[in-house]
């Protein structure tokens, strides 16, 4: 679960990592106010979506009068801001962060994440901060520090010196940058986070370090010990269709392409999604029914996959274990007959019930295509959308 930036810093306050003061703003007359409150003479208006990159698309501002508050909240609030992290289309800004403006000096990158190669905490640092960290990583590797962190000892004062020393922190700032660092890295592991990110962690002009950026991924099989976090979610933020699977408790990811996808366990529907791609074709989502799906369910799973206008084409495949063939056929049947599905329909199942299934499919009436192997399948669905 992601959330937004002064959320992740609310978040990195309460672990005494220090970053601007701010306020979070819905609306012109807030923002104004919100800078009004902050004082001083310079702030930054701040879209807030989950996505990075909002500086370069124009979604961060610094105001030097409160005219300037005022027109760039305007121009910020309500835009389709797009970035390298939103896709084309963009998303629409319905929060702003008002902050104080900074005196920088300096910017770095840090962060902690998760490796899997190491199954290990890596806490990583750049001097090439602000920048889009993937573009230092493939340009300039070696500006990129990493360490790991091992789970019994925590980020040890060596590791954080020698990841505050690689990025150039100059001596007199050095102990609050190896304290931000541990702080991070405690945050981090308390909020089971996957990522706890700071681009740009700054230098100031008088040596302090402050956090002036903030992004967070939970883990969300963390999230049932986490309340509070999951109060900061923004539905706004997320896929609607995704949402709307979630309700059902139907494992949906849209994607690209124009086969839509109904399997029943999560191996399984990769494995499908791997066998289109082989014969030439794109899936148009991730969907996985789970063991226990209802003829509601699956009726859910194609009222959400056809919502999708690219969707050309439906492949189910079906493994019946627990769940019976039978079962799975009636919910197809019921689905298509209530979606009044018009785009071609294929069907693989195997195993429990199989016959009765398949019985069950050519009594409908309906133009059902069925197939016996995953590349008959594939090559039908692949045939009856082009
Ligand atoms: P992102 O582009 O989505 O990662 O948004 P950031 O919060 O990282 O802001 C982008 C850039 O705006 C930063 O790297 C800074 O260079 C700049 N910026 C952010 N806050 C301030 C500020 O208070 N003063 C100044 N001068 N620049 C700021
Ligand atoms: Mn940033």
């Amino acid at each position: 679960m992601k959330i937004h930036e002064y959320q992740g810093k609310e978040i990195l306050k309460k672990f005494g990592v220090t970053v601007p003061r701010g306020i979070p703003c819905f609306s012109v007359d807030d923002a104004v106010k919100a800078a009004e409150t902050l004082g001083g003479k310079v702030w930054v208006v701040k879209a807030q979506i989950h996505a990075g990159g909002r500086g370069k698309g124009g979604g961060v501002k610094v105001a030097k009068s409160m005219d300037e508050v005022k027109t760039y909240a305007g121009q910020i609030l309500g835009m389709q801001l797009k970035t390298h992290q939103t896709g084309p289309q963009g998303q629409k800004v319905n929060r702003l962060l008002v902050e104080e403006g900074a005196d920088i000096k300096k910017e770095y990158y840090v962060a902690a994440l998760t490796d899997r190669a190491t199954q290990k905490v890596a806490m990583m640092a750049s001097s090439e901060g602000g920048m889009d960290i993937e573009e230092v990583a493939h340009k300039t590797p070696e500006k990129i520090i990493k360490v790991f962190v091992d789970p019994a000892a925590g980020l040890t004062d060596a590791q954080a010196n020698e990841l505050a020393n690689g990025i150039g922190v100059p001596a007199g700032s050095l102990a609050q940058a190896v304290d931000t660092l541990k702080k991070l890295y405690t945050c981090y592991m308390e909020t089971d986070a996957s990522l706890a990110e700071i681009n740009p962690l700054i230098l100031e002009g008088n040596g302090n370090i402050k956090a002036l950026d903030a992004k967070f991924n939970f883990d969300s099989n963390a999230l049932y010990r986490h309340p509070e976090i999951v109060a900061y979610r923004d539905l706004d933020e997320e896929d609607a269709d995704e949402i709307e699977a979630s309700k059902f408790d139907l494992a949906y990811i849209s994607l690209d392409g124009n086969i839509g996808c109904l399997v029943n366990g999560a191996g399984l529907a990769m494995a499908t999604m791997d066998t289109i791609k082989l014969f030439g074709a794109e899936p148009a989502n991730f969907l996985d029914v789970g063991g226990g799906a209802t003829t509601e369910k699956v009726t859910e799973a194609f009222k959400i996959m056809l919502k999708n206008p690219k969707v050309k084409g439906i492949l189910v495949n079906i493994f019946g274990g627990i769940m019976k063939c039978d079962t799975i056929a009636n919910g197809v049947v019921t689905a298509a007959r209530e979606t009044h599905l018009s785009v071609p329909l294929v069907v693989r199942m195997k195993g429990t019930n199989e016959d009765l299934g398949k019985k069950i499919l050519a009594e409908s009436g309906l133009p059902i295509i069925t197939a016996d192997s995953m590349a008959e399948a594939a090559t039908k669905i692949v045939a009856a959308v082009k």
